[in-house]
């Protein structure tokens, strides 16, 4: 079950609760502060993606000399 963060319409409380999508969506979570089933979903804050910067490894190809020291 994800959490969602929600806002207290009624006392305008901010907390975290843990609820499927459908009941985070429908706004039936409790505020714990006064029970008030007036929860409005915040948005997410979840990490955004970051996408893989900096093109180019190491190629396939070798020196192929194994050089030895001494
Ligand atoms: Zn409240």
């Amino acid at each position: 079950m994800p959490m969602y963060e929600f806002a207290c319409r009624a006392c305008g409380a901010e907390f975290e609760e843990l609820c499927t999508a459908a009941e985070a969506a429908a706004g039936k979570v409790a505020c714990p502060a006064c029970g008030a089933r007036k929860s409005e979903r915040k948005l997410s804050t979840f990490a955004s993606k970051d996408g893989g910067s900096g093109g180019g490894g190491g190629g396939g190809c070798g020196h192929g000399s194994h050089g030895g020291f001494g």
